[in-house]
């Protein structure tokens, strides 16, 4: 097999489906070995990645799978609109969990491996809400900014290691995730594609190609980033 990540060996989550699956399917197209974990869906692994040791195990598996490992992308997530107030802890712990402690689990279980690999790739998936808040999103976006700053942070510790740790930053995507929420408020479709400069919105293969950039060796020099892939919509007023 040839291919621009020829020899990579991947683990992707929430690979079941949305982003995560086109994510699995384009690393596989450019060559990599790819490792698949979600709750749900067709993949290598099932289980709730939040439960305790389920990353370690998940670590030992793809190892054992593919002989190796080099290359973490985490996509799986949970998202929904709850306004601050009547908010419940257990749901904001849920959020925090899943989309935070889960991919910090990940990644230090994974740490070692890429360290050993010399030229380690973890891409995150934070969201444009890393970068502002809205309206009942204060857990979604508490995660999804800690998880830009985690990622910065990684990049940090890991740099002198070869490893390079980036967090791609989507906007509005066609996905299951938001399909219940563009089917009950159309307008908030609207006004996503409208914000876009690009006038619509994304498709989890807008996603796919910049993580299989990220992880390949163009991106060597890219680190410690958050990268929006947004149609344009942050850079606009
Ligand atoms: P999706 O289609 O719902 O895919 C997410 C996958 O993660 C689902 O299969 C989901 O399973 C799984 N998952 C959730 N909790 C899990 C857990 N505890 N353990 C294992 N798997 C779990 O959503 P998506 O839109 O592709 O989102 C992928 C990532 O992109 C998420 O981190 C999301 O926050 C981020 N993102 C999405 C958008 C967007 O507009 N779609 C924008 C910015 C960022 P269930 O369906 O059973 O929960």
């Amino acid at each position: 097999m040839s291919g621009r990540l020829h020899g990579r060996r991947a683990i992707v989550t929430g690979a079941g489906s949305g982003i995560g699956a086109a994510v699995a399917a384009k690393l596989l197209a450019d060559g990599a070995e790819v490792f698949t974990a979600d709750v749900q869906g067709d993949v290598d692994f099932t289980a709730d990645l939040t439960r305790d040791a389920v990353n370690t195990r998940l670590v030992a598996e793809a190892v054992e799978a593919m002989g190796g490992l080099d290359t973490v992308v985490p996509c799986a997530g949970v998202s929904a609109f709850h306004p601050l107030e009547g908010h419940d802890d257990a749901y904001f712990l849920r959020v925090l969990d899943v989309n935070l402690i889960a991919v910090f689990r990940l990644v230090r279980e994974a740490t070692p491996h890429l360290k050993a690999h010399g030229a380690g790739r973890i891409v995150t998936i934070g969201s444009t809400t890393s970068s502002y808040g809205d309206e009942g999103l204060c857990a979604y976006a508490a995660s999804k900014h800690a998880v830009l700053g985690f990622t910065k942070s990684v990049a940090a510790e890991l740099g002198p290691f070869g490893v390079t740790a980036t967090c791609v930053q989507p906007g509005a995507i066609a996905t299951p995730m938001t399909a219940p929420a563009f089917e009950q408020m159309p307008e908030y479709q609207t006004f996503w594609e409208n914000k876009a400069p690009l006038r619509r919105l994304g498709r989890p293969e807008d996603i796919a190609d910049v993580v299989a950039f990220l992880c390949s060796k163009a991106a060597r020099f890219v680190s410690g980033h958050g990268l929006w892939v947004d149609g344009g919509a942050m850079g606009r007023h």
